[in-house]
C-alpha cells in the first residue's frame, strides 16, 4: 500500500485503489511511518485525545492566567457569559472549547500540538464541542461544566480526529505547517481546515465535501500574519483559536448546503505555499512587525524584559 501522498487527488486514488476508508487508512500509514505494530496506534490516538478532553476541562473550570498578563482566562468568562448575540450550543461550546485548551497551551499547561501548539485548540475544540452538543447526554448543561470522558473512545470520534489529521499530513507534504516558513495561515488556518475536515466527517458527508468544506475554511485565512505580542504564543494566537473555530463551522454549513469551494483544497494549498513565500520576514513569528510592533504590543514587550 502507498503511504506517501501530498495531495488530496493522490489520497483520493490511494483509498479507491485500496478500497479502503480514510480513518483505517490513516492509522494503517502511522504505523508505517512510526514503526509502531497497527495494535498500539489506536491506544495512544486515544492517550492523546484524553490530553485535549483534560485541557479542555482545565481551561473552563481554571480560569488561566498567564505570566506576561496577556493570557486572562478566556474562556471560563465566555463559557459562564449571560449575554451571547450567537445562541447556538455548538457555536458556543466550539469557541469556548478552542479558548480553553489553547489558554491551557499559552500558560505552559499540557495540549496535543495538532498541528502545532499555537492552533491547538482549534481541531479538538469543534471535535469535542460537537460531540458534547450532539451525542455525549452527560455534557447537558452549562457550556463551562464539561464531564471527562475517558477512553477507548468511541471510532466515530477518534476517526474524526484521523481525517483531520489527513488533511494536516497534505497541507505539511506540500506546504508547510510551521508560521516561521508560512505565517499563521500555516499554523492556524491549516488548523481550521482540519477542523473542517473532520466536522464534514462527523456531518456524514463524503470525503470529497470534507475536503471542500476544508478548502473553503482555509481560503478565509491565508495571507495570515504571525506576530505574536513579546515572542509568546498568546496573542493574537488564543483568541484566533476561537475564530478560526468559527471558520471551520462556517466552511462545514456551507457545505451542507451544497456550497463548494470553488477553488479545490490542493490548488488553495498550494496558494498558501506561494502566499507564505512572498510574506515579509516579519510577520513570520519573530515579532518584528503586526501586533507585535503596536505600541501595546512593544509595552509588554518592555514591561516583559524589566
Ligand atoms: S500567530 Fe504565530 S505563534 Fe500565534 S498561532 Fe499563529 S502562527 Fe502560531
Amino acid at each position: 500500500m502507498q503511504f506517501r501522498f501530498h495531495t488530496f487527488g493522490e489520497l483520493e486514488t490511494i483509498l479507491h485503489t485500496e478500497k479502503i476508508a480514510a480513518p483505517e487508512y490513516g492509522i494503517k500509514r502511522e504505523a508505517f511511518m512510526t514503526g509502531v505494530p497497527e495494535a498500539r496506534i489506536l491506544p495512544e490516538i486515544d492517550r492523546r485525545i484524553a490530553v485535549t478532553r483534560d485541557a479542555l476541562i482545565k481551561g473552563l473550570e481554571s480560569p488561566q492566567f498567564s505570566r506576561s498578563g496577556l493570557t486572562k482566562g478566556a474562556a471560563a468568562a465566555f463559557a459562564s457569559s449571560k449575554r451571547r448575540l450567537i445562541r447556538d450550543e455548538l457555536f458556543t461550546r466550539s469557541l469556548a472549547y478552542a479558548l480553553a485548551i489553547n489558554e491551557v497551551n499559552a500558560c505552559g499547561g499540557k495540549v496535543v500540538s495538532f498541528p502545532t501548539a499555537g492552533s491547538s485548540g482549534i481541531v479538538p475544540g469543534v471535535i469535542w464541542a460537537w460531540w458534547d452538543t450532539r451525542e455525549n447526554r452527560a455534557a447537558e448543561g452549562a457550556v463551562g461544566r464539561v464531564h471527562p470522558c475517558n477512553p477507548p473512545y468511541a471510532p466515530r470520534l477518534r476517526d474524526a480526529f484521523i481525517v483531520a489529521s489527513l488533511a494536516g499530513v497534505i497541507i505539511a507534504q506540500s506546504a508547510t505547517l510551521a508560521g516561521s516558513e508560512g505565517g499563521c495561515q500555516a499554523e492556524c488556518g491549516a488548523a481550521g481546515a482540519m477542523a473542517a475536515c473532520a466536522l464534514g466527517y462527523l456531518e456524514e458527508q463524503p470525503l470529497g465535501a470534507c475536503f471542500s468544506a476544508a478548502a473553503l475554511s482555509l481560503k478565509n485565512s491565508l495571507g495570515l500574519a504571525c506576530d505574536p505580542v513579546a515572542g509568546l504564543v498568546e496573542v493574537p494566537c488564543v483568541k484566533r483559536n476561537a475564530f478560526v473555530a468559527a471558520n471551520a463551522l462556517t466552511a462545514v454549513d456551507l457545505t451542507l448546503s451544497s456550497i463548494e469551494s470553488i477553488i479545490p483544497f490542493d490548488e488553495v494549498v498550494w496558494a498558501m505555499k506561494q502566499i507564505g513565500d512572498t510574506l515579509p520576514v516579519s510577520i513570520k513569528e519573530n515579532s518584528t512587525g503586526g501586533l507585535a510592533i503596536t505600541p501595546t504590543g512593544l509595552a509588554f514587550k518592555q514591561a516583559l524584559e524589566r
